[in-house]
């Protein structure tokens, strides 16, 4: 039997979106494993029977790619996802508190200033949904999704290092996330509006999200 090294396998999905991955098995390894798969119960979509049910060596270059990404997702580990405790209760309370969808932004610590052109160029934003908070990455006019995050601050999904890294950051210290923000964009990471007041760009946020999302600000101190 030959030998097979790993290769590159690229599929492409409906929407246009590209998926790439790895394979040690050969394709027809894959197909006699899907097979296995669909005959044990294990996959059960229609996609899945239909290639199973015919021979490996009718297939198209296309369907085979599909085999192996089909039998490459059944045999990988369930993902664990990472827990973002604080930021989650956060936004429940800011929910709570009577904001309907309650919208977080946070940039990397090593991200370079953004002018204000480019003010939500790869700024990622938490967006607070009925059951779940949407994690994107905004691109322009345009929001990248990445997944989800439940209301204990799981993810369902694996994430890019940059959203990584930004949501540890942030979870370990939303006040210190919400003035890097600030100061980097010269926005309020809460709200998205431009900050004008000299305090407030001190802070990284206004006077009116901080009492929103029961952070310090100079403003409300001094008139408290
Ligand atoms: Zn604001």
């Amino acid at each position: 039997m030959p030998l097979v090294c790993p290769r590159t396998i690229t599929v492409r999905k409906r929407n246009g979106q590209v998926l790439t991955f790895q394979t040690s098995l050969s394709d027809q390894e894959a197909h006699t494993s899907l097979t296995t798969l669909v005959r044990n119960g294990k996959l059960t979509s229609s996609f899945a029977t239909d290639l199973a049910g015919r021979p490996y060596y009718a297939l198209s270059e296309t369907q085979l790619a599909w085999v192996q990404k089909i039998v490459h997702d059944a045999n990988k580990p369930p993902f664990a996802g990472e827990q973002f405790v604080s930021i989650a209760a956060m936004l429940t309370v800011v929910n709570e508190g009577g904001i309907k969808n309650p919208i977080l932004r946070a940039v990397h610590p090593d991200c370079p200033p953004l002018d204000g052109k480019h003010r939500e160029e790869g700024v990622i934003c938490l967006k607070w949904l009925r059951n779940s908070t949407k994690i994107a990455i905004l691109s322009g006019d345009k929001e990248m999704f990445y997944g989800y995050m439940d209301k204990r601050g799981v993810t369902d999904r694996e994430l890019p290092t940059l959203i990584l890294e930004t949501l540890q950051h942030t979870n370990k210290d939303l006040v210190r996330s919400a003035t890097l923000y600030g100061r980097k964009t010269g926005a309020c990471c809460f709200c998205g509006r431009e900050l004008t007041r000299e305090d407030s760009i001190g802070a990284g946020y206004g006077p009116i999200c901080a009492e929103k999302w029961g952070l310090p600000h100079p403003y409300n101190m001094e008139v408290n």
